[in-house]
């Protein structure tokens, strides 16, 4: 019987460097707070506020305190409205996410139709949308697609979708334009994280994804492994149940891109105690077996 982690599990370039920033704030101020969850991890979004940094909803609810900026960015209408308050502003926008708010902004000003493959709810499509001046056009699969022909299109992507299903768009909308402009916009920490995923899943019997329920890419992992095998998205150990394992030999773990390591080992740990393996429990997330395996 072996329980194995998908290499790169876990924090991305983006949400370390998010987390980093919000803490080193907290250091700096007694007051910060995050406009919105500052990654889609409720757990750590917990922890942070107990760390004094809190998070609002909106504009009103900031009262002059310095803000720091999620890793998924905010509306270009939102950072307008920050920038003429007279507070300090923390930017912990991943670079890859606003990279791609500079080609949306420039494609439009190019004269391209942009499109974006993604969720038109999720707050990094949201702010996407908004630095385009004209309409853009949201589809999370071929079928959203509006039953017209372009011109002059430009097709980019929410950083943490899936590389196929990008290239079905791509299939999808060749046919309908005179003029089609691909621009990968998919991080490769997520494209990495979901072949590693895909690997494991392929050899395992079981899958256990680990991520906020909120969290696209940790999403888009358990998608991508229930395609293949049996597969539970949970937040937390609390949420295993000792049954899932019966006749199972290989168990996988991966984990999305904001899910902590404390999480991640307290999953790790759990399945082992639920094999009657407890003997083999470790202490850190780079000794479970497979994390950084080529
Ligand atoms: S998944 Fe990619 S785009 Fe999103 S925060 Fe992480 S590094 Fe940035």
């Amino acid at each position: 019987m072996s329980v194995k982690i998908a290499k790169n599990s876990g924090f991305c370039f983006g949400v370390k460097r998010a987390i980093k920033l919000a803490l080193a704030a907290s250091q700096k101020y007694n007051n910060a707070v995050t406009l919105g969850p500052i990654i889609h991890n409720p757990q750590m979004v917990n922890k942070l506020q107990k760390n004094g940094i809190e998070y609002v909803n909106n504009l009103e609810e900031i009262k002059n305190r310095p803000t720091i900026i999620r890793s998924h960015g905010v509306t270009r209408e939102v950072l307008n409205e920050l920038q003429k308050m007279d507070i300090d502003i923390i930017d912990a926008t991943c670079p890859y996410v606003s990279k791609t708010q500079v080609y949306a902004k420039e494609l439009h000003e190019r004269g391209y139709q942009v499109i974006i493959m993604g969720d038109k709810n999720h707050p990094e499509v949201i702010a996407l949308r908004s630095y385009v001046d004209g309409g853009t056009i949201i589809a999370a699969t071929p079928d959203e697609l509006p039953a017209k022909k372009f011109l002059k299109a430009a097709i980019i992507s929410q950083t943490t979708r899936n590389i196929t299903d990008f290239q079905n768009m791509v299939s999808a909308l060749v046919p309908r334009c005179g003029e089609l402009l691909v621009v990968n916009t998919i991080c490769n920490a997520t494209s990495i994280r979901q072949k590693s995923t895909l690997k494991l899943a392929k050899e395992s019997d079981l899958m256990i994804v680990v991520g906020g329920k909120n969290s696209s890419n940790t999403k888009m992992l358990a998608k991508i492994c229930d395609k293949f095998i049996e597969t539970y998205h949970i937040e937390t150990e609390a949420e295993i149940d000792t049954n899932w394992f019966e006749n199972k030999q290989k168990i996988g773990i991966t984990a999305g891109a904001s899910t902590p390591d404390w999480i991640i080992l307290g999953v790790y740990n759990k399945i082992l105690k639920c094999l009657g393996k407890e003997e083999q429990q470790v202490e850190s997330v780079e000794l479970i077996p497979g994390f950084k395996e080529e």
